[in-house]
């Protein structure tokens, strides 16, 4: 195993830690127990905005077109997913997916499997307008959409891009186009917009969207994050419930990590994903590619499995699925965020994929 310096701490590259003791088994089974059905394929790490808690505003180091897995080498590796592995739910993320031109195409591949895997977008939806009714007759099922204000300036100061009326067109497309639930991912940081946990449930109420807050978590790539200026789930509730009853949906939560609540009684739902102040590590069952080819078994993870080199260098699909199960054998319990000694990856939420 080489570790290669990209600065503190390292991303451990090479051949996956042994795997020692692992059953032999085609799913994706840790050595705690978990199984992976769940694969989060990042398809491209640039974007069209700068989110301030996600991107510098010059951007970054994107990856070079050569780096980037091609259209074929994409559908290969999904396609070993969901046949050999046992991956029963694909959502397609980035960096901003809809920037990939090739995506309703690799997208078309997935739902052409059998058992035809669930199929999931995360996108800041200021493409949407434009693409929602190609992406669903491509096979998108479900889409989430990034929206952490509906004031149009703070949107522009937060996002760099003065593109929320794109974004509200795009959600209006979503839905119009079938997909269903449309969600809304909003994550709240004090002192930028931690007021609009009542303004953004409304805005989903009246619009029928979905919404789920996240906790701001450290991954960004200024290394800036701070516990502190994270608005926590309890937080969020507490601010709902000035305006709203909240009651637990009763639901089986299984592996989603959204607490999902049912508001004024129902049918409408907001959820709060807690990774940090209540992580669902015991229950993750999620698998990440990277644009460039490395398999993650956590976000949080220091080590990354490299597919796209045995791929070219003419590994059978066997080989790479041998590889990708070692891999997620030795995922770690959890992300750790919360010991001593925590160490945030050296790639940002968006060059893993969010
Ligand atoms: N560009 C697409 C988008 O914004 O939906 C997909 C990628 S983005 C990295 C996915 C999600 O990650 C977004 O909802 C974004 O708000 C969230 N995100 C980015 N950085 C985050 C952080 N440090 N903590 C929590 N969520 C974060
Ligand atoms: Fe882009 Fe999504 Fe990051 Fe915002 S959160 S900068 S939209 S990748």
């Amino acid at each position: 195993m080489t570790a290669v310096q990209l600065g503190m701490p390292s991303i451990a590259t090479g051949p996956p830690v042994g795997p020692a003791g692992r059953p032999d088994t085609p799913a994706l089974l840790d050595s705690y127990g978990r199984v992976a059905t769940d694969l989060r394929v990042s398809v491209t790490d640039r974007c069209n905005l700068r989110c301030t808690y996600c991107m510098p505003a010059e951007g970054l180091d994107w990856l070079a077109k050569p780096e980037l897995l091609d259209t074929g080498e994409l559908v290969r590796l999904i396609e070993i997913a969901v046949h050999k592995l046992g991956i029963t739910e694909l959502r397609f993320t980035g960096g901003e997916p809809l920037l990939r031109k090739d995506l309703e195409e690799v997208l078309g591949a997935a739902a052409a499997l059998r058992p035809r895997p669930l199929i999931s977008l995360t996108t800041n939806g200021v493409g949407l307008v434009r693409r929602a009714e190609g992406l669903a007759a491509a096979g998108v099922d479900r889409v989430n959409v990034s929206l952490d204000t509906v004031r149009r300036d703070r949107y522009a100061e937060l996002t760099r891009r003065d593109r929320l009326p794109d974004v509200l067109a795009g959600l209006r497309a979503a839905k119009a186009a079938g997909l269903d639930p449309v969600k809304v991912n909003a994550v709240l940081m004090r002192g930028v917009n931690e007021d609009e946990a009542v303004p953004l449930l409304e805005f989903c109420l009246d619009g029928g969207y979905e919404l789920r807050f996240i906790e701001q978590m450290p991954l960004d790539p200024q290394h800036a994050w701070d516990r502190a200026a994270m608005v926590s789930g309890p937080e969020i509730l507490a601010a709902l419930r000035t305006r709203f009853t909240l009651d637990p949906h009763t639901a089986e939560r299984g592996a989603a990590p959204a607490e999902r609540w049912l508001v004024n009684g129902g049918p409408a739902t907001v959820g709060v994903i807690a990774s940090v102040s209540q992580p669902f590590c015991a229950a993750c069952d999620r698998t990440r590619l990277t644009a460039d080819g490395q398999i993650r078994s956590c976000l949080f993870g220091t080590h990354e499995t490299d597919l796209r080199g045995a791929l070219r260098a003419g590994a059978t699909d066997e080989e790479l699925a041998e590889r990708w199960r070692a891999a997620m054998w030795a995922k770690p319990a959890g992300h750790g965020i919360n010991e001593v000694g925590f160490a945030q990856p050296v790639r940002p939420m968006s060059a893993i994929g969010g």
